[in-house]
Formats: C-alpha cells, structure tokens, sequence
C-alpha cells in the first residue's frame, strides 16, 4: 500500500470519534493490505514501531532533529521553521506546509510505501551510538524529500510519537475481527491470542494470514510476557464467598509490583504488570529467582515487595520507587532490599499451564520453589467462611499488607489472561474506614492555577478507563494532596501530553471544559470520600441511565492525589465499572 493511502486513513481516523466507526475504517484499511504490510501498520497506527516488552531501542527522533531533517530538505532556515513550528503549534502541520510551500512533490522519484516508511524508520531507531544522530537525521531527511504534504504531515508526528489516533489494542483486534471473520463479535478469538502473545503486529499477521486456525495455536512461551489476570473488587466477606462457591484460597495482598517472572537459556527476564522489561532493576531478584527455582524454563508471577533492610518488615509500595533509577542500582538495592512473594505457575519445561485449575498450578509452583529468605510464597490459607476471611484479613493487614486476594479453588479456576475476572476477587482494608478504596485515575485536562498556584495547575481533570467502550470518562477534578513541589512540577510532567483538541477517545460533557486537555498517559493514584452522582462528570452514564434511569455520572467527592502510578498506563486505571460497583457498595452500607 502506498504510504499516501494510508495517510489519508490515518486523517479519516483523526476525524471519527465514533468506536464504531473507527473498527470500519480499520476493517477497510486492512482487506486493502497484505500481511505483511498489516503488521507494520498496526504498530504505526498506535504509534509504535515493536512491542515495549521486546527492549528494543526507540526511534530516539527529538523535535530539534526533526527539525533539522525538515530544514534540510526543504533549505528553510531553522528559525523559519521554528517561527512556522510556533504558529501552527504542531510538528505535523508545519511539516505539511512546508511540503506544500516548497513544492517537494516535484522531486519524487520514488513513491513511498507503508513497508518502505516503516523499514526506514526501524533504520532511525537502530541508528545508536556515536554519529547515530546524524543517521537518524539523513534518513529522516530523505524521507521528508520523497514526502507529499499529508505524508510529511505524518512522518513527523510519528518520528515524534505525537499521532495521537486514540486507538487501542482493543479496537484494533475488533477491526481485525471485522476484516478477517466478518464480524467484531470473533474479537474473543483474537484476543486470546493477544493475551498470551501481546504483540500486535504478530496476531495481525497471524489473523491475516493463517485465520483461526493459526490463532489458536498460538501458546505462551518465555520471553513473551503474558498478560496479567487482575482481580475483581468486593467489599463483603459473605458476597466474595458466594462468588467463588463457598470455598476459596485466600491470599496475603502484597503491596510491591506485579513481576511475571522468565527463565529461558539460563537467563531470568522480568516484566511488569504493564509488559514492560523490568529486570535491570531488580538484579537482586534475577539472581535469588536462579537460586530458587532450578527449573530450565518457566514463567512465575509473584509480587516484589521492599522490604526494611533493619527489620524485615514489608515496606509501602512507594519505596520501590527508588528501584527505578538508570543508576547505582547496587546501592538502591542495598537501601531498599526486596523479597519476592511468588503466587502463580503460567509454564513449565515446554508445557503452558493457563488452562489448569489454580490448586494445580500452585501445587507445581510449590514442587518448583525452594523458599529462600529473598523468595517465598504468598501467605495463603483456605478459606470456608466470611468469620475465617475476615480473620485472615485482619492478620494481613497487621502483617504489613494492604489486604487480601480471594483465589477460586474450583476446576475452572483457569489463569485469564488479560482479563479481570471473578476467579480472584481482592478485600482492600480501606473499606473498613470511612474513606473509599484508592483509585487510579488518568489525567485528561487540567485547569490553571491562581493567586500562589498561579505559573502552574490548579487541579487536575480525571478519569476512568471504559473498555467496553475503550474511551476514558471523567470522575473527579482533583487539586488537593500535592506537595509544592509536586504542584510546582505539573506543569513539566504533562507538557509532552498538552494538546489542543478534546483528546479523540474521551467522555466528557458539555459543561466540563479544562484549559488544557491533556491526552491520556499518566495515571495517578487518588483517595476520595464517597462517590456521588454527576452531572458534570461522564463516568458510568449508560449505566447509571440504564439502572436508575438518571441522567448523571458518577464523581468522587473530595478527591485527593496520592501518588503517582508510573508502573500503569492509561487502560490500567480503575474501570468505570469498579466505579460503579464501589458507588453499588456505598449504597448498600448506606442502607443496612
Ligand atoms: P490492584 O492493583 O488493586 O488491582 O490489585 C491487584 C494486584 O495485587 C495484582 O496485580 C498484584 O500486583 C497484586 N498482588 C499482591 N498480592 C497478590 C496475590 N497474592 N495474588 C495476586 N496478586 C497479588
């Protein structure tokens, strides 16, 4: 496909906000391409050239290189450019005028292909070391040569990661389904494919190429991160047994980070919750996980707790913080040591294990582990009545974790992939306060501060992921909680995000109007008093429509910041529907 095509769908997708409309036009674009070329497109369409969790380098084009590129094939000075970056305020469209005014168009020789961008691009990203930035700046240059204006337009927002379609993984499986099967309703199929193998590109190919067939023989494997099963949210003991049946397995809720755990050629890889490839941080584990597990190939999960180097104690999520510095890593790991609390067996020697009920795949877990001081299990104890979970709850918490995770025992007790489910409901002891359970929000908006937070943000607009939808949907504005510095930083942190327009994939009413929309990346941690209904705010709508038959949202009164969540991305914040439970909950104590 001519790269000018794909263009053009890359503008018809700016212009839908519409999901269902946004799956048709994928379907569309995907009958017109080969595989091959399916693959690459996916990855450009979320603005990517492979999946994170392959570690492999990043395009690594800052705005001054691009500028340059653009400079040298148009013989436009720099501070031309500059000025015209200025007015138009954004890379794409001062790219595409310049192509128009300079009449570029004329000078092609060669036409550009969706696989020919693409390869030129993975050139850029694998240009490193020294004399790399003049590489980058060459090819970029030449393709800016061989550029029509909206092709222009284009490559420099993508060398610049500013494309911004807000499409997600998920609509792009359902245009795929579209495409291949007929019908969105196949996502299932691809999906699961998706949650064993997160590599886009690859299940397009796949999808394109082999069909179902090829999808379902798609199996986990180390080295390519599963996606993790995450847990429901219940706040009574009695219901959270009724769910599972009775009888459960409850587990201590380590509060540390989420690590699935890989062996394969005698190497231990880690990735986080979010698929990212954690292990440089976390030597300390790498070597205790060798020393435990003598296995030749597996895949673990489990959580990495920081622990106080003087007493033992398990220490707040926060600290591991310090763990994510590039630097004097030794040293981090000698002022905040961690345990690793293993709960969970995916693969074992060449055998996937996703499909076996939850006491066998701990049992091989258990067979596998030697307990070390550094790596041991979850605490776990099986559960029969609300008495003993609420038992077990209370020893949890006095035990430095944040609460429990009820396990279903039951033979369907499957590891779902990608999914949150009913098989592991979590018991969070702030719903014992008054306080509602944290919640983690991703910014969308901010609103100017005044008088002494004038120069930065006032608060912040934010809100909650619907996947149903696959669109956010604000919930609350939040301006308490930050420290000065924190407050005085805002402004740096959510500069790369600031965009002018309603950023494409979020819920917002009428009257809910920010200064600044900011697009959807940075999830933060925010605690509030109760959820209200809304009229300002989007969240849970159709269902507060559907159910109450209201025309409100849900918000969540006095909001304050907690914490940053840099371990999540923006589809790992609180769901609409969590909300929405929660707000059921609160109800419920209002009532008894
Ligand atoms: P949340 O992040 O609040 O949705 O809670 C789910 C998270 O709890 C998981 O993603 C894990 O990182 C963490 N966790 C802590 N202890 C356990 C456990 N015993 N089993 C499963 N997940 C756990």
């Amino acid at each position: 496909m001519l790269f000018k095509d794909f263009c053009e769908y890359l503008k018809l997708l700016e212009k839908t906000t519409e999901r269902l409309r946004m799956v048709s036009i994928l379907a569309n674009l995907f009958r017109e391409m080969s595989p091959e070329e399916i693959q690459k497109a996916t990855y450009l369409l979320l603005g990517e050239l492979y999946p994170d969790w392959m570690g492999l380098p990043e395009l690594g084009v800052a705005e001054k290189m691009c500028l340059e590129a653009l400079s040298r094939a148009s013989g436009l000075s720099k501070t031309e450019l500059e000025k015209l970056l200025k007015q138009t305020g954004d890379i794409g469209e001062a790219a595409e005028r310049i192509a128009q005014r300079k009449k570029l168009t004329a000078l092609i020789t060669q036409q550009l292909t969706v696989s020919s961008v693409y390869d030129s691009l993975i050139k850029i990203a694998m240009a490193t070391g020294p004399g790399s930035q003049d590489v980058k700046i060459r090819i970029l240059t030449g393709l800016f040569l061989s550029a029509s204006p909206i092709e222009a337009r284009y490559i420099a927002r993508i060398v610049l990661g500013t494309t911004r379609l807000g499409i997600q993984e998920m609509t792009i499986l359902d245009g795929l389904a579209q495409a291949f099967f007929g019908t969105k309703e196949k996502r299932p199929v691809i999906e699961e494919a998706f949650n064993k193998y997160p590599d886009i590109g690859y299940i397009a190919l796949i999808t394109a190429k082999e069909g179902e067939g090829g999808l379902r023989k798609i199996k986990a494997q180390p080295g390519v991160p599963i996606r993790p099963m995450l847990a429901e949210r219940l706040s009574d003991p009695k219901e959270i047994l009724d769910k599972v049946g009775g009888e459960a397995l409850a587990e201590y809720k380590y509060d540390g980070e989420r690590a699935q755990i890989h062996k394969k050629n005698g190497k231990v890889v880690i990735f986080s919750r979010r698929l990212e490839n954690i292990t440089e941080q976390y030597p300390d584990v790498q070597k205790a996980i060798l020393e435990a597990i003598q296995a030749d190939s597996f895949i673990v999960e489990g959580e990495i707790v920081c622990v106080d180097p003087d007493t033992d104690e398990l220490r707040p999520f926060q600290e591991l913080m310090h763990r994510k510095r590039k630097y004097d890593i030794v040293r981090a790991m000698q002022e905040y040591p961690t345990k690793v609390f293993l709960f969970d067996c995916l693969f074992l020697d060449g055998q996937e294990l996703l499909d076996k009920p939850y006491p066998e795949r701990r049992k091989i877990l258990e067979s596998i582990t030697k307990i070390t001081d550094s790596v041991q299990l979850t605490k776990a104890k099986i559960v029969k009545s609300p008495a003993d979970l609420e038992e077990f709850m209370m020893q949890a918490v006095e035990d430095g974790c944040e609460g429990i995770i009820v396990k279903s025992i039951r033979s369907d007790a499957v590891y779902e992939a990608g999914a949150r489910g009913w098989r592991w409901i979590k018991y969070k002891r702030d719903y014992k306060s008054e306080m509602i359970d944290t919640i983690d929000l991703v910014v969308v908006g901010a609103f100017y501060g005044k008088g002494r937070r004038s120069g930065t943000y006032g608060a912040l607009l934010c809100a909650s992921y619907n996947p149903e939808q696959d669109v956010f949907e604000t919930v609350c504005k939040v301006g308490s909680g930050f420290t000065d510095t924190q407050l005085a930083e805002l402004p740096k942190i959510f500069a790369p995000y600031v965009t002018k327009q309603k950023p494409p994939n979020l819920h917002v009413s009428e009257a809910m109007e920010p200064d600044v929309w900011i697009y959807p990346r940075i999830v933060m941690e925010v605690l509030g008093a109760e959820i209200t209904l809304s009229p300002v705010h989007t969240c849970g709508k159709d269902l507060i429509k559907k159910n109450f038959n209201k025309e409100a949202g849900l918000a969540v009164r006095f909001p304050r910041f907690i914490n940053w969540r840099l371990d999540k991305g923006p589809t790992d914040a609180t769901t609409t529907k969590e909300i929405y439970e929660m707000y059921l909950q609160q109800l419920k104590k209002v009532q008894t």
